[in-house]
């Protein structure tokens, strides 16, 4: 009897669990991205993906095999297939113990593949809130990253070449992302030019107006 109760209780309570409530974060490389889902994190205690963190460590797992081909595109600047990116996003969010199940999904969905991917998987399994859009001038980024490799970032992208593939892939194939988005009336866009202290005070503006 006290068997079938819980089962009932658990039955009921996960009916009524929201959706994942998801906002997701573009811009170019080293646009602040990570920083400012870094501060969230601080402030409000939601969840930060990063989708380029989630393959580097994919990557490094001795036993992925997928590991070459990840580090493969990372190099080359270019996408990942989405089944790889979406079936780690998709696994971060279920495995997260955090109970405001509220995600910042950084660095996602970056072209057309993504975007039907992540349509196709995660209809029905989670709701955008909102993309949050850090513009910043193509000179800035490579300055950004350039400095970040000099300081010791570890990342094997952060290097001119790689970088110059980087960001002419993000105006290519990104840039539409962010207008498909900006049509359905879902970006918020950030000056990313500004101390990183300024732009957290839109952010925090942009997340009152989606109600988080
Ligand atoms: N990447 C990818 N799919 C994603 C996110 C990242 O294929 O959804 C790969 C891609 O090669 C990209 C690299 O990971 O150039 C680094 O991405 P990250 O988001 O870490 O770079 P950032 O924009 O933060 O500098
Ligand atoms: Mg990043």
């Amino acid at each position: 009897m006290f068997k079938a109760c819980q089962i009932f209780v658990r039955s009921l309570t996960m009916s009524a669990a929201k959706i994942p409530e998801v906002v997701f974060v573009l811009g170019g490389p080293g646009a602040g991205k990570g920083t400012q889902c870094n501060n969230i994190v601080q402030k409000y205690g939601y969840v930060h993906l990063s989708a380029g963190d989630l393959l580097r460590e994919e990557r490094t797992k001795p036993n992925s095999e997928f590991g070459e081909l990840i580090e493969n595109h990372i190099l080359n600047g270019t996408i990942v297939p989405v089944e790889i990116t979406c079936s780690l996003l998709d696994r971060a969010m279920q495995n997260s113990k955090n109970p405001n199940k509220k995600f910042m999904i950084d660095g996602f969905p970056r072209n057309e593949d993504n975007l039907q991917g992540w349509t196709k998987a995660m209809t029905g399994k989670a709701e955008i809130k909102g993309v949050f859009f850090f513009d910043c001038s193509k000179e800035k980024c490579m300055e950004r990253c350039l400095n970040r490799g000099k300081k010791g970032s570890g990342r094997s992208d952060d290097n001119e070449d790689t970088l110059r593939k980087r960001l002419d892939n993000y105006v290519t194939d990104t840039v539409p992302i962010i207008e498909h988005y900006e049509n359905l009336g879902l970006v918020y866009k950030f000056n990313s030019m500004q101390s990183p202290k300024n732009v957290f005070l839109d952010v925090q503006e942009a997340i009152e107006k989606i109600g988080w």
